[in-house]
C-alpha cells in the first residue's frame, strides 16, 4: 500500500510532498465552477481536467494527492440540490485520482479529503455526524490510502465531532485546521478569514486548541487554507504544544465567490523558502491550498531528502 512509504519515510524525518489546491487549479485550467458547490461538480462534469490536475500535481512531485471531494460533502450536496448523486461524485473524484495514480508508475498516496465544507452550525454540531461519517465511508470503500479531515473552517467543538467520527475507520487519519491572526492583539487564533465558508468566522485561541486537539488526535495535524504569514507562527506554537508529526499546506490569494482570486504574487522560489523554514520549525509535510499551484509545488519537491522517492 502507498502509505507504507509516507509512513517509513516520517519515522525517517523526511519531508513528505502534498499537492495544491485542486479548486483553485481547476478554475485555472478552465473548469466551470458552480455556484453553490464550487469545484465539487467537476469530478463528473470536467473528469479529464481532474485528472490533469492530479497528474500534474504527481509530475510536479506531490508524494500524496487529495480527492477534489472538499466541496462534495453530504452535508453540502443535500443542501444546494444535489442529495441524489453524493455517492456518484465522491466515487468518480476517488476514481479520477487513482487512474492518474496509476498512469503515473509512481508511489503515489491518494488522501481522501472529507471536510466541513456546507456544515450547517445552526443544527449544532451533533447534526453533522451522519455526513461526515457517510463520505468517510464512500472514500474509505472506494480505495483511498488515508483520510484527511479538512476542518478548515470549524470551531473546537467541530473539529472534535469530526475526529469523534473517524473512530472506526481503518484508514490512517490527518486533521487539517486553519488559523488567522487577530487584527487587534496580534495573535493567532483558531479561524479563518475568507468568505470561501458562508458559516461565522471563528476565532479561538490557537494555543488552547491545539492543546485539546493534541489530547484527541495524534497527528499528522496540518496548518492548512491560512495565510503564509500567519502559517509559520501557527507552526511555532502547534511545534511546542504538540509532539506528533506537523504538516502545513496554505493559501495564496483569497475567495471571492464563485473564484479563487491570485491577487498576491508569491514566486515559486519564496514559497520554497517559506516551506524550508517551516520544514527547520518542525515540519514534515508540506504542500499548497488554495492558490497555490503545481509550480509551487514543483518548487518545494527539492525538499524531499530521498528524491527518489
Ligand atoms: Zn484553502
Amino acid at each position: 500500500m502507498a502509505y507504507n512509504s509516507i509512513k517509513q519515510r516520517l519515522e525517517n524525518n523526511d519531508t513528505i510532498i502534498l499537492d495544491g489546491a485542486i479548486g483553485a487549479e481547476l478554475e485555472k485550467k478552465g473548469a466551470k465552477m458552480h455556484k453553490d458547490l464550487w469545484c465539487g461538480t467537476c469530478s463528473v462534469e470536467s473528469p479529464d481536467l481532474v485528472k490533469k490536475v492530479h497528474e500534474d500535481y504527481i509530475l510536479a512531485g506531490a508524494d500524496i494527492i487529495t480527492t477534489n471531494t472538499y466541496a462534495t460533502t453530504p452535508i453540502a450536496m443535500k443542501q444546494y440540490g444535489f442529495k441524489d448523486q453524493i455517492n456518484e461524485f465522491n466515487k468518480k473524484s476517488v476514481q479520477l485520482a487513482k487512474e492518474a495514480a496509476k498512469n503515473s508508475n509512481k508511489k503515489v498516496a491518494i488522501a481522501g479529503s472529507v471536510s466541513t465544507f456546507g456544515s450547517l452550525y445552526k443544527y449544532g454540531v451533533e447534526a453533522m455526524v451522519p455526513g461526515f461519517k457517510e463520505q468517510l465511508n464512500i472514500l474509505s470503500g472506494e480505495g483511498v490510502d488515508l483520510i484527511i479531515l479538512e476542518a478548515m473552517s470549524s470551531q473546537a467543538d467541530i473539529v472534535e465531532t469530526i475526529v469523534e467520527s473517524t473512530k472506526e475507520t481503518k484508514l490512517p487519519v490527518w486533521l487539517s485546521i486553519s488559523c488567522v491572526i487577530d487584527d487587534q492583539t496580534n495573535k493567532v487564533m483558531l479561524g479563518y478569514n475568507d468568505t470561501l465558508h458562508t458559516d461565522t468566522n471563528v476565532y479561538e485561541d490557537f494555543e488552547l486548541s491545539i492543546n485539546n486537539f493534541s489530547k484527541i488526535h495524534n497527528g499528522p495535524i496540518l496548518v492548512a487554507h491560512s495565510d503564509i504569514k500567519v502559517t509559520g507562527e501557527a507552526i511555532k506554537i502547534a511545534r511546542n504544544n504538540f509532539n506528533g508529526v506537523l504538516g502545513a499546506y496554505p493559501n495564496r490569494g483569497h475567495y471571492e465567490k464563485p473564484n479563487w482570486k491570485f491577487i498576491d504574487n508569491i514566486t515559486p522560489s519564496e514559497y520554497l523558502e517559506n516551506a524550508r523554514s517551516w520544514v527547520k520549525d518542525g515540519v514534515n509535510i508540506v504542500g499548497g491550498c488554495c492558490g497555490v499551484g503545481v509550480e509551487e509545488i514543483k518548487a518545494i519537491s527539492i525538499l524531499k531528502k530521498n528524491q527518489n522517492a
